[in-house]
């Protein structure tokens, strides 16, 4: 057999290069984790090669004996880890997985209700760039001025004015608890339907650390690949009575052949995450963040809505002066990988941002703890309060480096 290395050796310094790189930053990137050797196993076999159209002993091609054992296992946990009544886990990433819950639940043109992509929101949740926008009419409701939390009161509001079909609910980057319950209450009130989108926080909820939006949503979505610490993909939950509608918008509305091999490894991310560790890491992801949240305050830097709830924090960096942009970039240059990000009612363009969004899943399955979150923290402040100073930039990636070296990357280093 022949390795990657002989095939391809232009490809293979790349991977490497790129495995060199995740070993030797601090990755802060909210959205990205590192799944583990057991997921990156069953996501990178052979069973890339099956094509398995249909579900579980309705296929459209032979030889799914065993892919139909995979899915269903996929569905059982799936079901298991969320308290769901039916799960889809074929979608082959959270903008499919909306597109086709919006397949099922609306028709083109409809009136439906998203969070702003600026206060939070995902751009699937109806921005005009996406097929979402182009399909339906979507309005959007964000935070208040004040608070910087979800206007309850705007999105009723809203609701009472536009009557929305369905409103959807989660965000991309917004600290704090959503209050599912209160967005049920508001969808009844209009007869809408509620979807929620758990893609950042699903490995939360499956542990019980943010409150679980199933027992309000008629649908539920979700990446994998977020918190849940699985291959990059997602799935749908939904009530019993919309599972066939559901079944028939992700195929063969939204895809074709479902990623047999993705499916596997989402069984195995689903599995990992029914274990009592996944909660002490899901602990400890909530503990980092909010360490870091208290040291950037301690530091005089202006948090939206004043802290987190959760695994992330949006820093507003105005006061200091730079650009989301620059201090993305400056951040880079010393090994630190973050994005730059709006903050609500911003200024300054989405390209240049006045924030920075900061998570924790990541360093965390590194096993960073309390004492590297405060280091972490006083090296942004550092760096971005001297962008373009060659002595301090070089001091801190020579730290960057040290705490790199004591903690090898699972998936990768095991
Ligand atoms: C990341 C994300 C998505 C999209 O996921 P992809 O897998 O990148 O398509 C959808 N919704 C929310 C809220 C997200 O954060």
């Amino acid at each position: 057999m022949s390795s990657l290395r002989q095939i391809d050796p232009e490809i293979s310094r790349i991977i490497e290069l790129e495995r060199k790189r995740q070993q030797e930053t601090i990755n802060l990137i909210a959205s990205e984790n590192y799944a583990s050797r057991a997921v990156l196993e069953a996501n990178g076999s052979f069973l890339t090669d099956k094509y398995a159209e249909g579900y579980p002993h309705h296929r459209y091609y032979g030889g799914c004996e065993n892919v139909d054992e995979i899915e269903t296992l996929a569905i059982e946990r799936a079901k298991k880890l969320f308290c769901a009544e039916h799960a889809n886990v074929q979608p082959h990433a959270g903008a499919q997985a909306n597109m086709a819950s919006y397949f099922a639940l609306l028709e083109y043109g409809d009136t439906a209700m998203g969070m702003s992509l600026a206060h939070g929101g995902h751009m699937t949740h109806g921005d005009k760039i996406t097929l979402s926008g182009k399909s339906y009419r979507f309005i959007s409701y964000g935070v208040s001025k004040e608070t910087e939390r979800i206007d309850y009161q705007e999105v009723e509001k809203l609701a009472l004015e536009y009557k929305p079909k369905l409103i959807v609910a989660g965000a991309s980057a917004y600290p704090r608890i959503i209050d599912f319950e209160r967005f049920r209450q508001i969808a009844d009130m209009v007869g809408a339907k509620l979807l929620v989108d758990m893609a950042h926080i699903a490995g939360l909820v499956a542990v019980g650390l943010h409150p679980t939006p199933v027992p309000y949503s008629d649908v539920v979505t979700s990446t994998t690949h977020k918190t849940l610490r699985g291959p990059r993909s997602a799935f749908v939950l939904c009530r019993k009575e919309l599972a066939q509608i559901i079944d028939s918008a992700v195929f063969p509305e939204m895809q074709g052949g479902p990623f047999v091999h993705a499916i596997a490894a989402k069984a195995v991310a689903f599995h990992e995450a029914l274990q009592p560790s996944f909660f002490e890491y899901q602990r400890k992801t909530l503990d980092n963040a909010q360490v870091l949240a208290s040291e950037l305050q301690r530091m005089g830097l202006r948090l939206v809505s004043g802290g987190t709830d959760n695994h992330l924090v949006l820093v507003d960096i105005t006061a200091i002066g730079v650009t989301g942009k620059d201090a993305q970039e400056a951040l880079g240059r010393v090994g630190i990988v973050i994005n730059r990000n709006a903050i609500p009612f911003d200024t300054r363009s989405r390209w240049l941002a006045s924030g920075i969004r900061l998570g924790t899943p990541a360093i965390t399955s590194r096993g960073f703890g309390e004492a590297e979150m405060k280091h972490i923290a006083e090296l942004i402040v550092r760096v971005i309060s001297h962008i373009g100073d060659n002595a301090i930039e070089s001091q801190a990636k020579e730290e960057v480096s040290h705490w790199c070296r004591r903690f090898p990357i699972p998936g990768i280093d095991d």
